[in-house]
Order: structure tokens, then sequence, then C-alpha cells
């Protein structure tokens, strides 16, 4: 009745990538929000009994249609949401080859050409900030949260020599993180895991509510002077507002305090590849280290995120030990278990290396700049549909809410968001910005078009009417 573990594996992989193409063309005429209740869910579980096996292609069509039905469709064109855009098709294929082949990137001599197709693509992204010149070094990651976790390892193993060995007991001062107040919050995690205590991380108030300035940072930093600056972190796109810090200001007060300088540009930091978004982007060059996640703006699958650093010593004094079991560690080759937090580790970068090898970085660029230009016309349909933009960014993402006074703006803001998500035409979130809630919408896919930005305005101003009979707009 079922398969045997070592049939042809033709069929069953011919038939599931039939049944993934399906899924993918059917996406835009399905609800951007599937069904969420909890029992539902648990309801349709049930029927899968894990007891007696079944056909695999039963088992394949049954998953897609499980996750598709209960899920946000976050690759949906008129999800205007977190930074989850669709996969592309040469990044799917990516994914594929690489659980195929499945590669153990550890060390460079079990898969010399996977290490060194990552090398080049850290050595492409270096190149995009700036670093043209150095050898570029960095790991592939989980995602963003990891590579900010190995930001503070570097900066750690810079500052002091003993962390290594010691810990964080036998440091000579207290440690601090200084992060933007609107900063992504993965940053208490990243501190408890060092077993700094999210006490560490020092989230700097901002001016305007959106960016940090360098000077705001300076005299915060100088206000605590029991502290040991570590780490300095600038954010070149906020996950909440899309704001840029001042890469250049915050640059010189690094400097300052020989403090090791992130850039965490997990989002924006895709946008290098167009020459528009590089210029956005000035000053990340000054960065000891930046945080880009292809699986944000690159469109991979989920996870991939990039470390990129000047140099391989920090990683080197944070990460080498030393094993019999392993085949001999090679600094020279880089070997990925002694540079990175991660051991055994499958490739992550294939997915972004065919997406580029298809789209090249032309392609890519087009579609970064076709997406900024998208963010203009949402703002621009959003001024002239009556809204009061409140966020201040070159980035596809708007604030904003409707004309009302300041008492009712959480309530309206929460009303308009939650008609527009259950309408099932769009889905966007609300946020926090200078102590109200706002509505928020951001281009994340590259398949949206004018007409779905239209769509989300018509929506918006229905909701509007639903939630504020009086309005007059
Ligand atoms: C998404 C994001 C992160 C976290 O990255 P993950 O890939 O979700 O781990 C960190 N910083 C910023 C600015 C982000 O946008």
């Amino acid at each position: 009745m079922t398969e045997r573990l070592h049939d042809d594996a033709r069929p069953l992989l011919r038939a599931a990538a039939d049944l993934a193409a399906d899924f993918l063309a059917a996406r835009r005429n399905s609800p951007v929000c599937g069904e969420a209740s909890m029992a539902a869910v648990d309801e349709a579980l049930q029927r899968w009994n894990l007891h007696a096996g079944q056909p695999l292609e039963a088992v394949t069509a049954g998953m897609f249609d499980l996750l598709g039905r209960h899920a946000v469709r976050s690759d949906h064109p008129r999800y205007f949401g977190l930074f989850n855009p669709p996969a592309l098709p040469a990044a799917i294929v990516g994914d594929l080859i690489a659980a195929t082949v499945n590669p153990q990137l550890a060390v460079w001599s079990h898969a010399p050409a996977a290490a060194a197709i990552e090398r080049k693509l850290l050595q492409l992204f270096g190149t995009r900030i700036g670093w043209a010149g150095d050898e570029v070094a960095g790991t592939f990651t989980s995602g963003g949260s990891e590579a900010n976790h190995t930001a503070l390892l570097a900066a750690l193993a810079r500052r002091y020599p003993d962390w290594a060995q010691h810990g964080v007991a036998g440091l000579p001062a207290r440690p601090a993180i200084y992060v933007s107040s609107q900063a992504h919050l993965a940053w208490i995690k990243i501190a408890r895991a060092a077993g700094l205590g999210s006490d560490a991380v020092r989230l700097v108030p901002v001016a305007d509510g959106l960016a940090l300035g360098g000077d705001a940072l300076a005299a915060f930093i100088a206000s605590e002077p029991e502290r040991d600056p570590v780490l300095i972190v600038a954010t070149a796109g906020t996950t909440a507002h899309g704001a840029i810090d001042d890469l250049r200001g915050i640059a010189g007060v690094a400097r300052t305090h020989g403090a090791h300088l992130h850039v965490d540009a997990a989002w924006a930091g895709g946008a290098l590849l167009a020459d528009e978004g590089q210029a956005l982007l000035q000053g990340i060059e000054l960065a000891d280290s930046v945080t880009i996640d292809p699986h944000k703006w690159l469109c991979v699958p989920m996870g991939a995120g990039m470390y990129l650093s000047r140099d391989w010593s920090a990683l080197q004094a944070a990460f080498t030990v030393s094993t019999g079991y392993m085949p001999s560690a090679s600094l020279e080759r880089r070997d990925a278990y002694i540079h990175s937090l991660q051991w055994s580790r499958r490739f992550i970068g294939l997915k972004l290396f065919m997406a580029l090898a298809q789209l090249g970085v032309d392609g890519y660029a087009r579609m970064i700049r076709l997406q900024l230009r998208l963010g203009r016309y949402l703002l621009d349909g959003l001024r002239s549909h009556g809204w009061r933009v409140l966020n201040d960014t070159p980035l596809p993402l708007a604030c904003f809410a409707p004309a009302v006074d300041a008492a009712g703006q959480d309530d309206a803001v929460t009303r308009i968001a939650a008609a527009v998500v259950d309408s099932g035409q769009a889905w966007l979130s609300t946020v926090a910005l200078r102590g109200q809630l706002v509505l928020r919408a951001c281009i994340t896919s590259h398949e949206s078009t004018q007409q779905d930005v239209d769509a989300l305005l018509d929506v918006l101003d229905w909701a509007r009417r639903q939630v504020l009979p009086a309005s007059t707009s």
C-alpha cells in the first residue's frame, strides 16, 4: 500500500513539483487571510493519522491544502504587512537542490564548492556595501537574529580578549549594546543568550519617533559612564517604520568609543543591489559588520540571513574550538564551524545564488526600483485619499492614520485595520508611532502592482466609512 523507502524518487518528486507549481499559480486568487481558528486547525489535523503510512502524493496534496487554507498568505500580492515576500521560483529550486544534495557546510573539505559559492556571495554583498578591496568575512545564518547575535559575540571577542575563555563574569567592565528604541527586539533575546541580560540593551530614545541621530546617541552614552559601549548598532530600515538611522553620525560615535559598529539592515539591505537603494544606505560602508536577510527583500525562502564583516579575526576568536572528532579545523579555509554559531549547517546560500544566477544583479535592481516606485505611488494615493502620513522614509513603507483627533486615533486605527483584514481583500498591520497607533502598509511582494495598491486604497476608504460614518471622505 505504501511506497518503500527506496522506490524510485522520480515520480514522487515530479508530482510534488507539479503541486508546488499549482500552489504558486493559485496564489493571486486565494484569500489573503486563511482560516485561523485553533479549532479548525485541530480538526483538520485529526485527519492526519501518523500510525499508518499513506502514499506520498496524497500526503503532499493534503499538505499544500492544509497550509494554504490555514495561514495568512504573506506571499499574496495584496499582503502589505511584514517582510515575508513570496519566494522566487529560482530560490525555491535552490532549496530543493540544497535538500537533495544536502552538503555539510561545517567544514570546507566536505563541501568546497558550496563553501566557495557562499564566499562569492558574501564578497558580492561586501562590494555593494562599499568594502571594495578588502576580503569580506562573514557567514550565512538562519536569519537576522542569528546574524545580529553573531555581531554581539564578535564585538565581545574584540573588546575583551579573555571573554571567550572566562565569559562575562570575569569582564573588567559592564558591557552595553546601544540601539535605537525603534530597533528590532531580537537584541533583547540576544543579550540574554549571551549572558548579559536584557538590561545590557540600551534603547536610546529617538527625537522624532523614527530615526536615531549621532548626537542623541553620544549624549545618551555620556549619561551612563559606568557602562562600556561594546557594540553600537545602527538600524537601516526599522521594522516598524522603515526609518534609517543616521549611519555617518553613529559611526562617528562608535569611533570615539572604539566600539564595534554593526548596521542591522536585515530588511533594507537587500536594496543594496540597486544603485538607488545603495544611495539610500550611504554610510553603511563605515560599519564593522552588517546584517542582511535574503529571506526579506531578496525573496528567498526562510531562513536565510547574512552576517558580513570586514575581518575574520573576531569571528575566529569568538567561535574557534578544537575537537578530536572533526576533520582538522582549517583557519585558512575559513571552516564555517570555527567562524560561526552553527555547526552542521545546510547550504543556505544556494537559494540566493540561484536567484542571482537567474536574474542577475540587474534583475534584482529592477525589482527593487519597481517596489520603491510603488511605495511612492502608495504614499501619493494615501495623501490624495485624505489619510495623514506620519512616517518619513524613502523605503516603501507608509505609516498613516485617518484625520481624527488624537483621543480617537487608536480606536479608529484598530477598527479600520480589523475591517480591512476581515474583508479578505488585503492585509496590513498597526504599529505604535510617537505613542499612538497608526496603520502600517509595506510593499513586500514583487508581484504587487499599481492595481493592488489601488485595491488597498479602496478597501481602506470603505473601512474608514464603516468605522467613521460621519467622515466626509
Ligand atoms: C526581521 C528583522 C530582524 C530579525 O530577523 P529574523 O530574520 O526575523 O531573525 C532584525 N532586525 C531587523 C531590522 C529586521 O527587520
